[in-house]
């Protein structure tokens, strides 16, 4: 089963990706835990292509065919395998962060984002955990934890509003597949929950 987690920056994506791994080999499941933009060799030296140095070195569009070529290698390298050994792979982010920050915040590209992946990844989550939050708090824990190296988006408030609101709707476009997680509570409440749905999912 293919589960990935998403969300605005900041919503504790990566520390509950760390707890689901740890609950779900307490169970006795081979978990494979991944991550976008990344994942493989060659996935991880397109992120530090997009991510490090200047932010404008690339267009909207030219963004979009590199996170688009490092997820083809990711999927080829990393995720399709684990699946085909029938382990459960953990994606912190996939194609619906390329929807929102590709498709939405910087630039208007949503329909060449999806042609993209019709094209060239084709693959869906089973399970999309949306890890929802009060945006004005994500923000100050990403702007927290912000390194000097990766790019950190400075987002104005009206455009982080924008994004969680794209966020939501992105899910009500695929109800099946999503399920919202209320993100703002303590790391055990949201991480308690993510377990249980998860096992809900896999039984
Ligand atoms: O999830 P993580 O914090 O590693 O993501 C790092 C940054 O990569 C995000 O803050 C976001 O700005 C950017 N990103 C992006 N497009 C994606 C995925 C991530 O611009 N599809």
């Amino acid at each position: 089963r293919f589960i990935t987690l998403e969300g605005i920056d900041g919503s504790g994506k990566s520390t509950q990706a760390q707890a689901l791994r740890d609950a779900l080999e307490a169970r006795g499941i081979e978990v494979v835990l991944t991550r976008e933009p990344g994942g493989s060799p060659g996935a991880e030296d397109i992120r530090k292509l997009v991510l490090e140095g200047d932010p404008d070195r690339w267009s909207a569009e030219s963004e979009l065919l590199l996170f688009t070529a490092a997820r083809r290698d990711h999927l080829e390298r990393t995720i399709w395998p684990a699946l085909a050994a029938g382990k459960v792979v953990i994606c912190d982010r996939f194609v619906d962060s390329t929807r929102m920050y590709q498709g939405l915040s910087r630039g208007d590209l949503r329909a060449k984002v999806d042609a993209l992946h019709d094209l060239m990844i084709g693959i869906e989550a089973d399970l999309t955990l949306l890890f929802d939050m009060d945006p004005d708090l994500g923000h100050a824990r990403a702007k927290a934890r912000a390194t000097a190296e990766e790019r950190f988006e400075d987002f104005g408030a009206e455009l982080q509003v924008r994004m969680r609101r794209g966020f939501l709707e992105l899910a009500a476009e695929y109800p099946g597949r999503f399920h919202i997680i209320k993100a703002g509570r303590d790391i055990a409440a949201v991480s308690a929950d993510v377990s249980k749905v998860v096992m809900a999912h896999l039984a």
